[in-house]
């Protein structure tokens, strides 16, 4: 029994578990559940100097991309190294150009992304960064491609400071489309639902790492969080370690049960190991669920 004793909880922490609640609110789908299940990696961001030469601020200035849009390149068999060497040799007799070419292997950015390139109208693309996901045949690889298009698109928003917001900050080729009527291109939804997707499951994909890369400086934050229960009682004790490394029981503090809590770090003492909650008070393995 904890009678006569506070329940203490901190409000810094309750207030870290609703934020968690909302990142990990995740629609359910297969292939996001999937890579989320599965903690796909992301390619590293290749940053490879291309040829196009016009260096031009957008319309808030150099190094002011007010978002991304996502464009699907629409032919299949073409890898990102081969669309960049391709723009690269042709963009002057295609009149187009593009930040970055994303397959399922990496992340090609070929042009500094604080200047504008030509990808879709001239209202786009004084505003946004632009990036082609490449196509790719198996399910595996389009879950790979996915991952590194929306860790890609994470980034950018977090590197210029803007907040991730579908429709306003990230769009889909086909929505600048509809907005400003300048292109008749519908990518990348066509090509999408060729495997059952859709630009709302992309735009949840791309705010689960926005917002785990912003609070735990990891696309796969979530890892954590840990869930306690203490089947002998209704609170689950707490304990903290003396300037020695030594043990102390809580006798004041206690964690309710069936509770989700942020932990930074773990350590292990006489055989356990002990997760920590908060500045010094630690939870044991054994009531983690
Ligand atoms: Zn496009």
């Amino acid at each position: 029994m904890i009678k006569g004793k506070r329940l203490f909880l901190i409000s810094f922490f309750v207030l870290l578990f609703s934020l968690i609640t909302n990142i990990n609110t995740i629609k359910a789908d297969s292939i996001n559940d999937y890579i989320i299940a599965n903690k796909i990696q992301p390619a590293g961001i290749t940053y490879q100097e291309g040829t196009f030469s016009h260096w031009t601020g957008y319309r808030y200035g150099v190094g002011q991309p007010e978002g991304v849009i996502v464009h699907e390149t629409s032919e299949a068999n073409v890898s990102a190294q081969q669309f960049a060497d391709r723009f690269n040799a042709q963009w002057p007799t295609l009149q187009t150009y593009v930040h970055a070419f994303v397959d399922d292997k990496q992340v090609l950015n070929i042009h500094n992304t604080d200047y504008t390139v030509w990808g879709a109208g001239p209202t786009a693309n004084s505003r946004f960064i632009q990036v082609e996901l490449c196509r790719v045949n198996t399910r595996e690889e389009f879950a790979h491609s996915l991952v590194n298009d929306a860790n890609y698109i994470a980034s950018k928003l977090i590197q210029y400071n803007l907040p991730d917001v579908a429709g306003e900050t990230v769009l889909s080729h086909q929505q600048t489309s509809l907005l400003w009527h300048q292109t008749k291109h519908t990518d990348p939804v066509y090509y999408f639902s060729t495997w059952g997707y859709d630009m709302n499951q992309f735009n949840d994909l791309i705010s689960y790492y926005y917002n785990n890369q912003k609070g735990y400086g990891n696309i796969y934050g979530s890892d954590h969080v840990i869930r306690v229960k203490n089947n002998n009682a209704s609170y689950v004790p707490l304990v903290s370690f003396n300037a020695d490394g030594s043990l102390s029981k809580e006798e004041t503090r206690a964690l309710s049960n069936d509770t989700s809590w942020y932990t930074d770090k773990s350590r292990n003492y006489d055989g356990m190991t002990y997760h920590r909650v908060a500045t010094n008070e630690w939870v044991a393995d054994t009531y983690k669920l």
